[in-house]
């Protein structure tokens, strides 16, 4: 069977939240089995994500976890706790499931630009896959540089020491590695900014292990987006519209 490709989403509260979610859904509905997991940096499950989960015409597993608030702060890695509730989530639902069916986990950011092809490319991963990363580290492109079918070093433009230079749009993971590595997550203590990826791979692979995807990373298939913050200045200090609209 096509290994299932499960995604990991975290996701927060802001204007935008639907609009990002949206345009996520129509990507991920072409792809035959994804099993998006959606992990919502809250309390509890919104009464906005809940219904849009319904609606979503994928199979989709709905998580929350709060960011603490100390770790709320610019400078501090985003979403680590939702990533790792994704991880939770995944290495339960497999613990009893011998053997465990065929599965590729990724970390797919809600503002991100995902191609089709990208899946088509993360899909034979093995172990760990790399690809290019567009519109990131300060450059139009970050990525693997590849000799011979193999990782030899990084192309980047920010903190060209980092064990692995890559974005987390930039890899895969096999269900089968993650699952023989059930002590891998991603860490607050000790983790630099833009360390994130580079602790966690890490912790399951090296880097003359890497599989390099989208032609020996010499094609953009994901782009690091970010959406503009919203203008809201002139939203009425009272509710003045007479429906209660969602948006
Ligand atoms: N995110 C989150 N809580 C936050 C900030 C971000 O869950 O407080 C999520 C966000 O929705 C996105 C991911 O974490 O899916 C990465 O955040 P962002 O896109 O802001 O990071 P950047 O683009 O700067 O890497
Ligand atoms: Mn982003």
């Amino acid at each position: 069977a096509l290994p299932t490709i499960y995604a990991i989403t975290p996701t927060y509260s802001r204007p935008v939240q639907k609009a990002e979610l949206t345009r996520l859904a129509n990507t991920f509905r072409q792809v035959s089995r994804l099993h998006w997991i959606l992990v919502e940096d809250a309390a509890a499950r919104s009464e906005l994500v809940t219904r849009f989960v319904a609606g979503a015409g994928l199979p989709c597993t709905h998580l929350h976890v709060p960011t603490p608030r100390r770790y709320k702060r610019p400078g501090l890695p985003r979403a680590t706790e939702q990533r790792n509730a994704g991880l939770a989530w995944l290495r339960q639902r497999h613990q009893h499931l011998p053997p465990p069916q065929p599965g590729v986990l990724f970390f797919a950011d809600d503002d991100n630009t995902y191609s089709l092809e990208l899946f088509q490319e993360m899909r034979t991963t093995r172990k760990v896959s790399v690809w290019p990363v567009g519109l990131v580290g300060g450059r139009r492109c970050e990525r693997p540089v590849v000799e011979n079918g193999k990782v030899v070093g990084w192309y980047t433009g920010w903190r060209a020491d980092r064990p692995f230079a890559i974005d987390m749009a930039g890899f895969a993971v096999s269900l089968q590695v993650i699952l023989s590595h059930p002590k891998a997550v991603f860490k607050r203590r000790g983790s630099q900014p833009g360390m994130q990826e580079s602790d966690f791979l890490k912790q399951i692979t090296t880097v003359e292990e890497l599989e390099p995807k989208a032609n020996n990373c010499t094609k953009v298939l994901v782009w690091h987006t970010r959406t503009e913050k919203v203008n809201l200045a002139n939203e009425p200090k009272y509710h003045l519209d007479t429906v209660n609209i969602e948006v």
